[in-house]
């Protein structure tokens, strides 16, 4: 395995291999940037092939969260961690203390949260073990699941989106296709269903699908038949690299925008995005209202704060919808420009912080 050389490494400031025999644990914690902040991000927990693929991910991933928190205007650094192992079968209470202490060794440069693999009840224990945790059950002074604050800020993203692509926010009337229908994909139809849209759904589980249809109306399609269905907008809230080669060809939609991290398989995708005049909301800002929410626990939760900050995510678009077209640049690569130059901005102003 090579880590400095990984084609993922991208300047890391420090990767972290965890061991605990007597738990079984298993896991890695990368620590992207902390140009801004402590390091935020989520604690994976799925059952990786190998190191190698497991590397892999949680180096794109706390990438990903440094340009989210970045984007946001979070005073946070991206970060993330994966547990090597099975969550149905190798979760324990021994497990979760360990990553605890895990991220207790690190006093304070990466805060943890719950992620796939891993719930909001998993973080009561490894609360046990240090107190850089955010996303926690209310009961322990958190803000509990994040993925209703999340799908909020799609629903604002997606009227971002659609102000600047037809003149006028309202999703009333529109049709949008709802990719995967789990915590935050089901709260998003939620809101649009009350916004007065209609939706076309895929999941691949039927009893979601199923009852999608019994309470908003929806359309269900297969799995694989979503790409092409008829809709105005694209909401993908499943897994990542989703928009590819294969499925952009398909797409029937002026804009795209969900939950879902990572989407677009390669930075060429993005591209033909553009090229077909797809609008495409990147999903490190149009999915950042979770983040906001758990992140403000550190500072005492405000919900009227959050509120303003989990909208402004459609400002932020707004701003990278008209650099894109200024620069004549996938919005991806606006987005990535807008976050760049605020950490190279606060690089210039101060240090990162100490170890
Ligand atoms: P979830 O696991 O609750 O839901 C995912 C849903 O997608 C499930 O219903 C699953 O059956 C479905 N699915 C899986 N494969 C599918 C396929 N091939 N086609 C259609 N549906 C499929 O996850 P979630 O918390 O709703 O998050 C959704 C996505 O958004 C994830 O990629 C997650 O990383 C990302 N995200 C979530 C949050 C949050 O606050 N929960 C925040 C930021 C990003």
């Amino acid at each position: 395995m090579t880590v400095f050389n990984h084609e993922a490494f991208a300047d890391h400031e420090q990767v972290v291999f965890v061991s605990d025999d007597a738990s079984g644990l298993k896991a890695l914690i990368a620590i992207h940037d902390t140009t801004l902040g402590p390091a935020l991000g989520g604690c994976r927990m799925y059952p990786y092939a190998g190191e190698d693929e497991a590397l892999r991910d949680v180096l794109r991933l706390s990438r990903g969260m440094t340009f989210k928190a970045a984007a946001a205007g979070l005073d946070l650094g991206g970060g993330k961690a994966v547990i090597i192992g099975d969550p149905r079968k190798q979760k324990t209470p021994a497990l979760l203390q360990a990553m605890g202490r895990a991220v207790e060794r690190l006093r304070g440069r990466y805060i943890t949260a719950e992620d796939v693999g891993t719930t909001v009840a998993d973080f009561a224990e490894v609360r046990k073990a240090t107190g850089h945790v955010v996303g926690l059950p209310e009961d322990l002074g958190g803000t509990g699941d994040p993925s209703p604050t999340t799908a909020l800020g799609v629903y604002y993203g997606l009227e971002a989106a659609a102000r600047h692509r037809w003149g006028a926010s309202r999703l009333t009337g529109r049709r949008v296709a709802v990719q995967g229908l789990g915590n935050v994909g089901w709260h998003l139809c939620q809101f649009l269903h009350e916004a007065g849209a209609t939706l076309v759904v895929a999941d691949v589980d039927d009893t979601r699908t199923a009852r999608a249809q019994a309470t908003f109306a929806a359309d269900i399609v297969a799995p694989q038949a979503i790409y092409a269905a008829d809709a105005e907008i694209f909401a993908p809230c499943a897994m990542g690299a989703i928009l590819s080669r294969e499925t952009v060809p398909q797409l029937r939609c002026a804009i795209v925008g969900g939950a879902a991290n990572n989407q677009l398989a390669r930075d060429t995708d993005g591209e033909s995005l553009a090229e077909r005049g797809i609008l495409y909301a990147p999903d490190f800002v149009i999915n950042a209202g979770g983040m906001i929410r758990v992140a403000s626990e550190r500072d005492g939760f405000d919900k009227h704060q959050v509120d303003r900050d989990v909208e402004a995510i459609g400002t932020t678009l707004k701003t990278i919808f008209e650099r894109a077209d200024g620069d004549r640049t996938p919005t991806q690569v606006a987005a990535m420009r807008i976050a760049q130059e605020r950490l190279a901005r606060s690089r210039a102003e101060r240090p990162a912080i100490a170890a």
